[in-house]
């Protein structure tokens, strides 16, 4: 409970006229009334990449943070089908919405239930040599999310996990990444994650985060854990 402020009353004040729900949109204030704020919300593209572990992690610290801002958040993950991760629960509870265009994993309702740990299957990951035509059905229907997400009011923060992972593969062609990123609109600020990022990318982005890996707990034999790594 706060006391002696009451944020309310200082966003209706600050956002005059606009008809507040419970949540505070000054990205769909600024969009609807076409005004130039003081503090003014642009769309910027981020990109986080590298070998070390962090960048997904990185990605959803953004969106919880901007779902306590009320904005829409979206996110769109590639290469990844693992449907007991820690995140898809606790993004439905902030409102975050959450799809998957990878493998999903064959044990994961044991796994989700904690009858069973993740064993590192193998079969929910997408090895560059085990490519199927599964796969390339499942980018190409993520990258059609991708497109419509930029219809007004799908999203203010759109993040696409691993995305760049799957350019790496040849799941998806860069220059269609590319072509997208120069059409965009005023919102959705855009994340990009995955390990290798081109010069190319670099370069249109306003933010770009290398995680390197310095240590990582696999490399004693750790296997991932429940509630830390997914
Ligand atoms: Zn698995």
């Amino acid at each position: 409970m706060l006391t002696g402020i009451n944020v309310n009353n200082i966003t209706t004040r600050m956002l005059d006229g606009w008809p507040l729900e419970n949540n505070i949109n000054i990205n769909r204030y600024w969009r609807e009334t076409g005004g130039k704020p003081d503090n003014e919300v642009n769309k910027l593209l981020q990109i986080y990449y590298g070998d070390g572990k962090g960048k997904t992690t990185a990605a959803l610290g953004l969106a919880m943070r901007a779902a306590g801002h009320g904005y829409k958040v979206r996110i769109i993950q590639f290469m990844k089908g693992n449907a007991y991760s820690g995140e898809l629960a606790s993004a439905s509870k902030l409102g975050i919405e959450m799809f998957q265009f990878g493998r999903s994993c064959p044990q994961a309702d044991l796994i989700k239930s904690g009858v069973m740990e993740c064993d590192n299957c193998g079969q929910c990951w997408i090895s560059r040599e085990g490519i199927t035509a599964l796969d390339k059905k499942k980018t190409d229907m993520g990258w059609q999310l991708v497109q419509d997400s930029l219809q007004e009011g799908q999203a203010d923060i759109l993040i696409l996990d691993e995305i760049l992972h799957a350019l790496d593969l040849g799941l998806l062609a860069e220059e269609k990444l590319i072509g997208w990123l120069q059409q965009v609109p005023a919102v959705p600020e855009i994340i990009l994650t995955g390990r290798k990022v081109s010069p190319e990318l670099i370069a249109m982005a306003d933010l770009v985060s290398e995680i390197r890996k310095i240590k990582h707990p696999y490399e004693q034999g750790i296997k991932a854990r429940r509630g830390i790594e997914y």
